[in-house]
């Protein structure tokens, strides 16, 4: 039996790179896919925000001297395309993915209606959420809690590199030690990195836990879902 009946997942547009230094790699593509379809097939309805750093980001690289919020709309653009390429990948493995974007560009995708996506949930399709916000100046982090809250789901699940919240930077502090689970009010006083501060102090206002996991170890998705100790679990 899952822990959950509704998550939304927030993987980084970085998660589809696998060992490439841009874009989207095929064989991690169809692997995280599989780690989604094995808890759909718990039960579990799911929904998806997908980053676009993989491809653009507003504030790196090759947006610098440009305008940042055409910057951004290049970043939520990105996130588009990672969007079509993750549920493509999801109908090629026999699975039913919907993308709704924030900003419309309805001959490409359809448009991002609350009710809309509840439906689908119940109906047990995957709803993969495309553009952020839909405003510049924010984050795929912060969408993930908007998009969380609004669709109800029990938690945000964080895919990222590292394997949990620690104490210290695990990269540069051997002593640095993972958390099992940690209140929200503690993660601040510590002043650790969760997720960026909008979204974090929104889902912290929503009540709404935060699961942070690596999305490199295999299963790590599957052990979440079943309410298993993966990770780190933010609380409030
Ligand atoms: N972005 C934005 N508003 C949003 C979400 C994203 O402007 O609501 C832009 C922003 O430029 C960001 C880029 O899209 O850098 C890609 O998103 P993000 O950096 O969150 O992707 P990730 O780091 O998860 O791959």
């Amino acid at each position: 039996m899952p822990a959950y009946k509704r998550i939304l997942l927030k993987l980084s547009g970085e998660a589809l790179m696998g060992e490439d230094s841009y874009g989207i790699n095929r064989g991690t593509i169809v692997r995280m896919v599989r780690e989604v379809q094995e808890i759909t097939n718990l039960g579990c309805q799911v929904a998806v925000v997908i980053g676009g750093g993989n491809i653009f980001r507003g504030v790196a690289g090759g947006s610098v001297g440009m305008d940042r919020a055409t910057a951004d709309y290049m970043g939520m653009l990105a996130t588009v395309m990672n969007s079509l390429a993750l549920a493509d990948t999801m109908r090629q493995e026999g699975m039913t993915a919907r993308v709704m974007s924030a900003i419309s560009i309805e001959q490409v995708v359809e448009p991002y209606v609350r009710p809309k996506a509840l439906q689908y949930l119940e109906e047990g399709k995957i709803v993969v959420f495309a553009a952020g916000t839909g405003n510049p100046f924010f984050t795929t982090d912060t969408a993930a809690a908007l998009r969380g809250a609004e669709v109800g789901a029990e938690v945000v699940l964080k895919a990222t590199k590292v394997d949990g919240v620690y104490s210290a930077d695990p990269n540069k502090d051997p002593t640095a030690t993972r958390y099992s689970t940690i209140a929200f009010d503690e993660a601040i006083a510590r002043n650790l990195q969760v997720m960026d501060a909008t979204a974090f102090a929104l889902c912290r206002d929503q009540k709404l836990p935060i699961r942070v996991f690596s999305i490199n170890k295999p299963g790590a998705l599957k052990r979440v879902v079943l309410g298993e100790d993966e990770g780190t679990l933010v609380h409030v």
